[in-house]
């Protein structure tokens, strides 16, 4: 039985040609910077978001704290959404190891975070307050792809404020592949980009952390210090390279199956279906009570959804067209 697992992107699983690649890849030791095929995706992942170097890290997590680290110092601040990532969901890591203090505000319904809110809480050069240092946004935000004239603005803002900008891109390729802009048109309106190689691109591990040549040498310093320099690691590079010369053409496929979701869902009276017009791969559904139960039918037919009444669901290149109509079969009939 075919497993259809719609918790994460996360959950993808390495393709036979990106292990056959992992096996065949030429590797040194990367501490020395001998592994040319870490030195090669780092050179993609530069390339691919017009920065002028990038570093390969061994999560999105551990991307976005070097980020941090790198542009806030002990007692500064960064501002960032309350439901980011960089905030809500990496352990309080730039508090606990960098003594950086995060300022959390309430994004707007298109995943921006308001400006003129912004504004009111970057604190006055005065020795009661933590220095703001930093605006940290994140695209795609709950999967929707945010607007890209906000880009320009909010950098524009952060220039004459003094604030760096950096950009938790997990799924920057998804924003991209959904406005049609190109990744390196929204990457360059910010000081720094973290994208994820292990979410819909498919690859088993890794994030890379793309900005100056300046800050990309702190940042190998930070990862050294975090226990992320790795010896052979172009083992798992080699599956990067794949995922970002295979895989980000197709993420269009997950927009489509996600849009066929929501439309299957949509047609079922006891589901409540949140589907915003600049969304991506995922899709939010309230389901009725005795959801547990529902889980549980559900997964008799290798249908995966997380717990709870209201659930996230999200598609990636493990699931094609035709699991999405069996979905959303099994789902009327469950119910
Ligand atoms: C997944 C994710 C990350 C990083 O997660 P890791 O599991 O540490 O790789 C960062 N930001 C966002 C928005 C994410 O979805």
């Amino acid at each position: 039985m075919k497993i259809i697992d719609l918790r994460s992107d996360t959950v993808t699983l390495p393709s036979p040609e990106m292990r056959k690649a992992m096996a065949g890849a030429r590797v040194g030791d990367d501490v020395y910077k001998e592994d040319p095929t870490v030195n090669e995706l780092e050179a993609l992942g530069a390339d691919l978001t017009g920065k002028k170097a990038s570093l390969f890290v061994a999560s999105g997590t551990q991307s976005n704290l070097i980020a941090l680290l790198c542009h806030c110092g002990r007692g500064d601040e960064y501002i960032v959404g309350m439901h980011a990532h960089a905030y809500k969901y990496e352990a309080g890591g730039a508090a606990v190891l960098g003594s950086i203090q995060p300022q959390p505000l309430v994004a707007q319904e298109d995943g921006t975070l308001d400006l003129t809110e912004v504004e009111k809480f970057i604190k006055p050069d005065d020795f009661h307050f933590a220095r703001s240092r930093l605006l940290c946004l994140e695209n795609t935000h709950n999967g929707l792809a945010l607007p890209h004239e906000y880009f320009a603005r909010a950098a524009d803002f952060c220039k004459s404020r003094k604030l760096a900008l950096h950009l938790d891109g997990a799924r920057l390729f998804n924003a991209a592949a959904y406005t049609k802009y190109d990744a390196k048109e929204i990457a360059a309106h910010f000081d720094s980009v973290s994208i994820c190689l292990s979410k819909g691109l498919g690859a088993p591990v890794g994030s890379l952390l793309c900005g100056t040549k300046e800050m990309i040498e702190k940042a190998k310093r930070w990862r050294k210090i975090l226990g992320g320099g790795m010896r052979q690691a172009g083992i798992l590079a080699a599956a990067g390279i794949y995922s970002l010369t295979h895989n980000i053409s197709r993420l269009k496929e997950d927009h489509e199956n996600c849009r066929l979701l929501a439309k299957e869902l949509m047609s079922i009276d006891e589901l409540k279906v949140e589907y915003p017009l600049n969304q991506t791969n995922m899709l939010f559904v309230t389901f009725p009570e005795g959801s547990e139960e529902i889980d549980r039918e559900l997964q008799q037919y290798g249908i995966i959804v997380p717990p709870g009444k209201r659930k996230r669901l999200v598609t990636h290149l493990d699931i094609q067209r035709e699991d999405i109509k069996l979905v959303g079969k099994k789902i009327k009939n469950t119910l």
